[in-house]
């Protein structure tokens, strides 16, 4: 008799889980996620079967909710196959660069990574369910008000975001496992070169702005020593030295 009151009451906790969303390790935790299968076959089919097959990567891009991270006039495009806006002349990079470029890092739980041009912070969150520690900045005053609010809504609490000009870095947190740079240079800053550990990586699209550029991957040697590597072509916007005042 108590065993089957045991069971109904189990029974009854169960549906009221399934009733309010029960989504461990997902985001927006009770909301209910209308985008599940549409971000299921953005892993399959742009990720996985283009050859991105690391089970971190995956998992991360599988777990954000990549339509928190767009405009609202966007959401319904948010898992297709490219970039899109996000204001202020900026775009979201599409997932394949994205999962790309996190999984050319070579991060794990342990690393400390630090991004330049947070955007919409969508590829910080990526990076976030993957390593300690995320330290990303962001030149366009509006943008990083907007990413650092949507990112502390969502409960990342191992990101630290900074409105500046990226091309320092930030030397308070340096040097870094890993530096990613989400926008496009026609050089490696140098103070990027420096704060980078030894043995650490750096992913930078290198090429002028708004014509093709070349995603370039960069390791530091034990002793300093810098080797680098063309991965393939890509168009970023660029990385920028002033404030941006044009708003859209
Ligand atoms: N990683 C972003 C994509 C951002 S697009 C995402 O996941 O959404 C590139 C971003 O770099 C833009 O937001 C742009 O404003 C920013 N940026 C350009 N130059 C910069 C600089 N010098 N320092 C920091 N951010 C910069």
């Amino acid at each position: 008799m108590k065993a089957l009151k045991f069971i109904n009451k189990f029974r009854i906790i169960l549906l009221l889980l399934i009733m309010f969303g029960f989504s461990a390790g997902s985001e927006a935790i009770g909301k209910s996620d209308d985008y599940a299968a549409a971000r299921k076959n953005m892993v399959l089919y742009q990720i996985r079967h283009r050859g991105i097959t690391n089970p971190d990567v995956l998992n991360a891009m599988e777990s954000v909710f990549r339509h928190e991270f767009v405009p609202e006039a966007y959401k319904k495009k948010a898992y297709e196959d490219r970039p899109l806006p996000i204001g202020y002349g900026q775009t979201i990079s599409q997932p394949y660069i994205v999962a790309l470029m996190t999984r050319l890092l070579n991060v794990d739980k342990g690393s400390r990574v630090l991004e330049i041009g947070t955007g919409s912070g969508y590829q910080a969150a990526v990076l976030a369910r993957i390593v300690k520690e995320v330290y990303t900045i962001e030149i366009v005053k509006p943008l990083h008000d907007c990413s650092n609010k949507l990112l502390k809504t969502l409960g990342y609490q191992n990101i630290q975001t900074l409105n500046a000009d990226g091309y320092f870095g930030w030397s308070a947190h340096a040097p870094f496992d890993a530096i990613i740079v989400t926008c496009a240079s026609d050089f490696i800053p140098p103070p990027l070169i420096d704060q980078l550990s030894p043995g650490g990586l750096m992913c930078i699209p290198v090429g002028p702005p708004f014509k093709v550029q070349h995603l370039v991957l960069i390791k530091k040697g034990k002793k300093g020593e810098l080797s680098t590597k063309v991965i393939t072509s890509v168009r970023f916007v660029p990385l920028t030295r002033k404030q941006s005042r044009k708003e859209e």
